[in-house]
C-alpha cells in the first residue's frame, strides 16, 4: 500500500493492567521501530490519524476517550488493542467499566490478545492504514459533493424532516449523558411547527436533503441561537459554522448572540470558542445536567 502521507498515531490507554499499554511502546521503540514505515507517535490529537486504545473504558475515562476522537480531523481511524480494549476483557465485570472502546466512539480495527503482541498491534496499525486510505477517498467525494450544499430559510413544510434530523443529531449528547428525556429529543411535531411563528428557521441542503438547521429570535438586543443540528454523517465539514454566521446575519440589528449547551457538550463549546463565543454563565437543569450559555457580540468579541 502506499500513502502519501506518514500516518500519525495518538495513543491512549484506558482501564488496563498495562501489559498492551507496553506493548505499544514496544512497537516505537527500536526493536519493532514503526517509525521507519513514517508512523509517528504524536501527543496532539489535532496532529493523529490514528486512534490507538488500550484497556477498557470506565464512566471516568469515556469522556477523555470521546474527547480525543472529536479532536482528530476527518478522515480517522480507531485501532482497540487487547481484548479489554474490544470487549472490556477481565475488567468487563467490574462495577465501573463499561466494555470495550466501542461503547463510546466508533471502531475500525479490533486487535484481540492478551496482551496484544507488537506484531499484530503493527498488523492491527497497517489494517487501519487500508480502511485510512478508503476513508480519505470518501472524503475527498463528499467534499466535492459540498460545493452543491446551500443555506436557505427553512418553511413550515420542512417540520418533519427538520424534526428527524434533530432526534438524529441529538442522540450522541444522549448518550453522553445517558440521558433520553433530552426536549430536543421529545419534541412533538406541533411543537416544532408552533416554534415556526416566533423563530428563524435555515436549513442546509445538499442532494435535496436537509442535513442541518438552526434557528433563532430576538429578544431587546439578543439574539437567541438553538438547535445547531449537522447529520452526524455530515459533521465536521463546516456546515455547522455556515449554519452559524447566516443565521447571526439574519439578525443585524442584534448587539450580542446567545446559544448554550450541556456541560459535558465539550465540542460544541469547543465549537462556540473557535468562533468568537465564551462563556457568560451555567444554569443547573438537572441532577445530571447544566447548562451553560455562550455569547458573541456583534464585533465578535466576548464581553
Ligand atoms: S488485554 Fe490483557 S494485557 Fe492488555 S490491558 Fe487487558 S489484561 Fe492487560
Amino acid at each position: 500500500m502506499f500513502l502519501k502521507k506518514s500516518p500519525w498515531i495518538i495513543h491512549y490507554d484506558g482501564s488496563s493492567c498495562n501489559g498492551c499499554d507496553i506493548e505499544v511502546l514496544a512497537c516505537l521503540t527500536p526493536l519493532f521501530d514503526v517509525e521507519r514505515f513514517g508512523i509517528i507517535n504524536t501527543g496532539n490529537p489535532k496532529h493523529a490519524d490514528i486512534f490507538l486504545i488500550t484497556g477498557s473504558v470506565n464512566e471516568q475515562n469515556k469522556e477523555i476517550i470521546q474527547n480525543i476522537y472529536c479532536q482528530m480531523p476527518d478522515p480517522k481511524v480507531v485501532v482497540a488493542i487487547g481484548i479489554c480494549a474490544c470487549s472490556g476483557g477481565i475488567f468487563a465485570e467490574c462495577y465501573n467499566v463499561l466494555g470495550g472502546v466501542a461503547k463510546v466512539i466508533p471502531v475500525d480495527v479490533f486487535v484481540p490478545g492478551c496482551a496484544a503482541r507488537p506484531e499484530s498491534i503493527i498488523d492491527g496499525v497497517v489494517k487501519g492504514l487500508a480502511v485510512l486510505e478508503e476513508k480519505g477517498k470518501k472524503f475527498k467525494n463528499m467534499k466535492k459533493g459540498l460545493a452543491t450544499l446551500s443555506i436557505d430559510p427553512a418553511q413550515i413544510q420542512d417540520s418533519a424532516e427538520i424534526l428527524a434530523l434533530q432526534k438524529a443529531a441529538y442522540q450522541s449528547e444522549a448518550e453522553l449523558y445517558n440521558d433520553f428525556s433530552l426536549s430536543p429529543l421529545n419534541q412533538s411535531l406541533e411543537e416544532i411547527k408552533a416554534d415556526f411563528k416566533s423563530k428563524i428557521f435555515l436549513k442546509a441542503v445538499l442532494n435535496k436533503v436537509i442535513v442541518g438547521s438552526v434557528r433563532a429570535y430576538q429578544e431587546k438586543e439578543t439574539c437567541h441561537i438553538g438547535r445547531l443540528i449537522v447529520h452526524p454523517l455530515y459533521q465536521n465539514w463546516g456546515i455547522g459554522t455556515k449554519l452559524l454566521y447566516a443565521i447571526e446575519a439574519r439578525f443585524p440589528n442584534a448587539v450580542r448572540y446567545e446559544s448554550f449547551t450541556g456541560h459535558k457538550s465539550k465540542r460544541t463549546l469547543y465549537f462556540g470558542r473557535k468562533r468568537g463565543y465564551r462563556e457568560c454563565r451555567r444554569e443547573k437543569v438537572s441532577l445530571k445536567r447544566e447548562r451553560v450559555f455562550f455569547e458573541k457580540t456583534r464585533e465578535g468579541k466576548a464581553r
